[in-house]
This record gives structure tokens, sequence and C-alpha cells, in this order.
């Protein structure tokens, strides 16, 4: 099978490889749709991960083969096969939080495991990673479960509440997930922010009240929020942008007692002044992938039609093109959303 391999060194090497066989209690999905992550940036341009191995976590597939004791599975089977691997017996298991299992990582797909940016791929735990498609759900939408659901558990770990007033600062795949979680959730007024004219569109199209251009507002951003909402300013601010001087200004927006969400998780170091968060009793709370329930909550989302997916995909590019009209592409072309790999 082919499969592109991270050797480390922003280098892709298209390898020629046996096909996966499962042992028990594993299962091989043939991959149709591999998304890229902002994650997968980060390992390929920054070096987050060492090499070698597989990138892709957003796979969609069918399964070719199953390994012994594997129940609830046939081959043939539409599945997505979401990246939180969970042991089911550590502390984080036992108390809900499986995103953060002890050894859930070392199992995760394309991220320490081989991952679906090759023609199939091996899944660890089938049990607990693998998710079967409704009929109705295509692998076009089926393959942004992984944002979907990374945003879905966002907003459920954060303070949001129905009537909230709500800023969502980057309309990525992330971001514009958040915004449309907020409308289905009963926020009561959504501001996005976003420096792409494109995004700023789709932000609006997915259910955003107002759209900004945060560079064009500058200093005046934060009054004009109190302004708008009550004289205090939002509830809840969402950071989807991943750069530093987005979670700098999501800071300074929330209303006292109100709280940023920290989605966008990027590695750029960010200055923070402790006692302009204390004056105003700002917290701050950070939620990282998602459980198997969020992630089969937002297939029955995709499922019911109540999550607009349209002008998320972006494009879908063949294997051996991932660095140009993946990698290189995202980070040069700002107005793309979300890109996947047809292995
Ligand atoms: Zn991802
Ligand atoms: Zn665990």
């Amino acid at each position: 099978m082919k499969a592109a391999v991270y050797v480390g060194d922003k280098t892709i090497r298209m390898e020629e490889r046996p096909l996966p066989a499962p042992g028990p209690g594993e299962a091989v999905v043939e991959i149709a749709l591999c998304g890229i992550c902002g994650t997968d940036l980060h390992i390929y341009f920054e070096g987050m991960l060492p090499p070698p191995f597989v990138p892709g976590h957003e796979n969609v597939g069918t399964v070719y083969a199953l390994g012994e004791g594997v129940e609830g599975f046939a081959v043939g089977d539409r599945v997505a096969a979401g990246p939180p691997g969970s042991c089911g017996r550590c502390y984080y298991c036992l108390h809900g939080r499986p995103s953060l299992c002890v050894d859930g990582f070392e199992q995760t797909n394309g991220l320490r495991r081989d991952g679906g940016m090759a023609e199939y791929m091996l899944v660890k735990d089938a049990r607990q990673m693998l998710y079967r498609l409704p009929d109705n759900v295509s692998f076009e939408d089926a393959v942004l479960t992984d944002t979907m659901a990374t945003a879905l558990r966002g907003l459920a770990q954060s303070a949001f509440r129905v009537g909230d007033n709500v800023v969502v600062s980057g309309a990525g795949p992330i971001g514009l997930s958040i915004i449309q979680f907020l409308k289905l959730g009963g926020a009561r007024h959504v501001t996005a922010l976003e420096v792409v004219p494109e995004k700023r569109r789709l932000a609006a199209a997915m259910g955003a009240d107002v759209v900004l251009d945060p560079d064009d507002m500058a200093e005046d951003l934060a009054a004009w929020l109190v302004e708008l909402y009550g004289g205090v300013g939002p509830d809840l601010v969402v950071e989807c942008a991943g750069k530093a001087r987005s979670l700098e200004l999501c800071l300074r927006l929330p209303r006292a007692g109100g709280q940023v969400l920290n989605l966008g998780a990027g590695g750029e170091p960010v200055t923070v002044v402790p006692a302009m968060l204390a004056l105003r009793e700002i917290s701050l709370v950070s939620s990282l992938a998602y459980t198997a329930d969020e992630a089969k909550l937002c297939l029955d989302y995709l499922a019911s039609g109540r999550f607009c997916t349209e002008g998320l995909l972006s494009d879908v590019i063949p294997l051996e093109e991932l660095v140009e009209r993946g990698f290189e592409r995202l980070v040069a072309d700002r107005s793309l959303v979300k890109v996947a790999v047809a292995p």
C-alpha cells in the first residue's frame, strides 16, 4: 500500500508498505478521506512529534479487515476512526475525561501510531476508536467529525449557558463549528472575529450575528463589545485562531467574571498580565480532543441535517500531492478551511 511517511526535517516520503494485519481487538480501515489538521502542520513545519510515522488523525473509510474478538463491526462498514485512544482503566478514563488518558496518546493514529495518510490504517482498539457512519452521511461530511467534536467538547467544558453572548476569534474549521453549536445551543448573540474575508463570509453563513475583522477595530474592539453586550461585554470568548495575539486579545474581552475558552492551542508564548485577569475574575479553560460519545453526537447532527457543512471542506487532493497542495498551500492560502487527502 501507499503511505506518506513523515521522516522529520519538513520531509514526507512516499513509501510502498505491506498491508497491516489486524491482531485481536484491532481493525484495518481502507481510508477514503483523511483531513489535514492544524496539528499536522505543526508536525510537518515545526517537528512537533518525533519521526518517523504516517500522519493523519481525521480518518474516514471502510472496514477492510477485523481482528479476533471485534464485535459490532463488519467488513465493509463505513466508519470514522477517531483519534482519542483511551485505556478505560486510568484515573482520567474512570473520571469521564478519556481524552486525557495516560496512554491514549500512544494509541492514537497519526500522532504516535501510523495514521490515515495512507491507503490503509491499523486501528489498535476498534471498539473504542471506530464509529459507524449513518447511511446518509457522506465521507466528505464525516471527515469533519474530528473538528466538530473538538469544538463540541470545548463548549461542553466551558461555562457556556443558554442566553449567553459569545465572541469567537478565528473562523477556521473549529471556529465555524463553534459558531454553529453556539446557535444550536441557544446563544443570545455571537460575534465572530476573523481576518480572512472568505472566512468572514462563512462565519456569517454559519449563523454569526456580527462578523468583524479585528484588525479594522484595533483598540476600539473591547469598548465596542462592552457597548454591544449590555455595558459589560461578552460572557464567553472562544479562541480558535491558535495565534498568540488572538489569545491576548481574547483575554481582554470577557465581562468581569467571564471566561475564555482556549481551543486554538497555538504553540507561541503569550503575554498575560495576571493582575488584569484577577481584577476582573476572568477564567481560562482549555479543552483537548473529544470522547466517543461526542463524536457520535456530531454524526447525529450531520445525519439529521442540523449542522451545515457547506464550504467547510475546501478541497480533496491525492496523497501524492500532500505537501504542495496540502501542507504548503494551507499555510499560503488562508482562505482554505479543511483540505482532505484521498489515498
Ligand atoms: Zn485534528
Ligand atoms: Zn486511560
